[in-house]
């Protein structure tokens, strides 16, 4: 208990800091995390911020991992922005969507701060994969990079679109594939990090599956889609082993990420279909 409140003590908080605090941090030496994701109905089972509270605790985590093993460099966390585009799921209450003009605005007003002070690194933490909300992201980014010259890198959509995880988890006999949303990862994650978060209710949950790159569900919300619970894959085999798992993988992928951008290693891309489809689709 002692020792990690005096980890948590060590945690740069960016809301807490005086400009001149900011001001006096090395800049060719800071790095700033920016965990961003939407409120977002997560089934009957799980609360609306499961990505938010998921991308704060694993940036937070990797933050404490990095500050131990390259102490040389400072760590800032920045705000959770709960803020994303998820329209396909408004039709339940709870999830709050904006356009993804506005993440592009909101990642690049966040970025341009930092970078019009000279700041140079700056690690965009997010969980959520719609390409509406990536676009926004990716489409700051890239601004970010001409205008400053701030590095960024988004982490988690190159590592999740290539999948990555179902490379590197462990076996265990089913297709996770079709865990797109809320199912068995999402609630194992739960089980893990926020148990009291998690209703009962979600063992007598049945598997629901949805072929969600499909384009017959292009421009489908949920409930048109069947979905009327709001979730898809299959939350009842939740299992907070594997929750504890890939909780550690995204803290170990936001760590490796902020260490290769520091070294000016070029991150993975996202797979080029989602790079197409992120230039095709129209601003929503
Ligand atoms: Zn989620």
């Amino acid at each position: 208990m002692k020792d990690s409140q005096a980890t948590d003590s060590k945690l740069i908080k960016f809301e807490e800091l005086s400009w001149k605090q900011i001001d006096e941090l090395d800049k060719d030496k800071t790095i700033f995390f920016l965990p961003i994701s939407p409120l977002e109905e997560h089934g009957p089972h799980l609360p609306v911020g499961t990505d938010i509270l998921t991308v704060r605790d694993a940036a937070t985590e990797a933050i404490k991992i990095l500050s131990k093993e390259k102490p040389d460099l400072t760590y800032v966390l920045l705000p959770v922005v709960p803020i994303g585009y998820c329209k396909f799921n408004t039709d339940f209450p709870g999830s709050v969507s904006v356009s993804g003009k506005v993440v592009r605005d909101i990642v690049y007003s966040f970025g341009s701060s930092l970078g019009n002070h000279g700041f140079k690194f700056l690690v965009i933490c997010t969980y959520h994969m719609a390409i509406g909300h990536l676009k926004g992201i990716y489409s700051a980014m890239k601004k970010l990079e001409s205008e400053f010259g701030i590095r960024t890198c988004e982490p988690w959509g190159p590592y999740f679109h290539n999948n990555e995880m179902e490379k590197r988890e462990p076996k265990l006999g089913f297709d996770t594939s079709k865990e797109i949303h809320a199912g068995f990862r999402e609630t194992s994650l739960m089980k893990y990090q926020y148990p009291y978060l998690v209703d009962e209710s979600y063992k007598n949950l049945q598997n629901i599956y949805r072929d969600m790159n499909s384009p017959r569900v292009l421009g489908k919300t949920f409930k048109q889609l069947g979905l009327k619970d709001g979730y898809v894959g299959s939350p009842a085999r939740a299992d907070a082993d594997y929750g504890r798992w890939f909780f550690n993988e995204t803290v170990n992928v936001f760590v490796r990420s902020a260490l290769d951008l520091y070294e000016g290693k070029k991150p993975p891309e996202l797979p080029g279909f989602i790079k197409m489809a992120m230039k095709t689709l129209f601003w929503q």
